[in-house]
């Protein structure tokens, strides 16, 4: 078994794939050919942004878009504490000063009310100027922007929507990369809207930072003249045969890929609730199902749990194994493990399985059954 069977799903949709690749071959029109303006066409109307500017990758995108925003040494951006390391080393490589907030114990996501503790600890120390939030839509899930919204409103702070692992998902029907001033994703492959390489992309309405990210992905370069640079920027495009993988993915991703996870999301939840903390779906979100992650009540269980699916030949994933205050990168922070219970909670505990559109009841049984004789 796979955890994430990219195998089946291009199985599946083998001829338009294909299809879809040979005809860039056949244009051979390798960088920013036709399919690109496509596809930022067709997922910003998914969306519900005015634009969408692809890039090489959900880094970049997060990079590009604190860039257009101007932050640099001094300015502090906000993000979990409970996400992959690019949601902050994008921030940190521009000289920006990150703050890592706590998570909400039931959806992995970053609790608003540390959130506000966190600012309102800046503004007090009153060293460095608070700027943005990173939310991350983990696991597939949005963050609570009916909360976030208000706080960044409350302290005039910008969001930049980590929206790498939550395409698709939604709250209330508005989807996820719709909630940031800036919203940006990954292609990365295992990721819910996956390419066959790297890819990432940026949501956004305004005008003028729609231009200025158009020029930051092309080393700065002027709309006129390609070679009149006005400022540095980094060269990250999405490629042209991505970009086509992704029109023929698109489709199935939403008339039925959504609906598939979150079927087998439910088989699992119904199989396992009573012996493990199954995910929290707050009312009126939708996850998009990057990840099914359980609890287990201790580390040794977890471990035990995983050896047992392992003899099985099933595949499981901790996501994640240290929380980013806790990463060597920001050892010299000196950070205290006591601001982020949730985190460390979570990384004890936490045990993501195997979860894709093409995954059929009877796996999610066997895992399940695997589980709850283990536990
Ligand atoms: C995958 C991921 C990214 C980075 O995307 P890449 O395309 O791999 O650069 C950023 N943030 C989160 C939360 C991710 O899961």
């Amino acid at each position: 078994m796979r955890f994430r069977d990219l195998r089946a799903q291009y199985l599946a949709l083998k001829t338009e794939i294909d299809n879809s690749i040979q005809s860039v071959l056949d244009s051979s029109d390798f960088i920013l050919g036709k399919p690109v303006a496509e596809l930022e066409g067709l997922l910003a109307d998914y969306v519900g942004r005015r634009y969408c500017v692809s890039c090489s990758n959900g880094t970049d995108a997060l990079q590009l878009s604190l860039m257009a925003l101007d932050i640099k040494k001094g300015d502090v951006v906000f993000t979990s504490d409970f996400t992959y390391f690019a949601s902050a080393c994008s921030s940190s490589i521009l000289g920006a000063t990150v703050v890592f907030v706590d998570i909400d114990e039931r959806t992995f996501n970053i609790s608003p009310i540390a959130l506000e503790k966190a600012i309102q600890r800046c503004i007090a120390e009153g060293t460095l100027t608070p700027k943005v939030i990173v939310p991350v839509d983990l696991f597939g899930q949005p963050a609570d922007y009916t909360k976030i919204i208000p706080i960044a409103d409350k302290y005039g702070l910008k969001i930049i929507e980590d929206g790498a692992q939550g395409f698709g998902g939604s709250i209330n029907g508005k989807l996820a990369c719709s909630f940031g001033d800036i919203s940006t994703t990954s292609f990365f492959p295992a990721k819910p809207l996956g390419c066959y390489g790297d890819g990432g992309a940026i949501f956004l309405d305004d005008d003028i930072i729609n231009q200025r990210l158009r020029s930051l992905r092309a080393l700065g370069k002027s709309s006129e003249d390609k070679y009149d640079n006005r400022e540095f920027g980094i060269n990250s495009r999405l490629d042209t045969i991505q970009a086509a993988i992704l029109i023929a993915k698109f489709k199935p991703f939403v008339e039925y890929e959504l609906d598939a996870v979150n079927k087998v999301a439910k088989w699992y939840t119904e199989q396992l609730e009573k012996k493990v903390i199954t995910p929290f779906v707050p009312k009126d979100f939708y996850s998009s199902w990057a990840q099914y992650t359980i609890m287990f009540k201790d580390t040794q269980s977890r471990k035990k749990v995983q050896e047992a699916l392992k003899q099985s030949g099933i595949p499981s994933m901790i996501y994640y194994p240290r929380g980013l205050h806790q990463q060597r990168a920001y050892e010299s922070m000196c950070l205290s493990s006591e601001l982020y219970p949730n985190t460390i909670k979570a990384t004890q505990r936490a045990l993501s399985l195997p979860m894709h559109p093409y995954l059929n009841k009877a796996e999610v049984e066997t895992i399940a059954k695997i589980i709850t004789e283990n536990i």
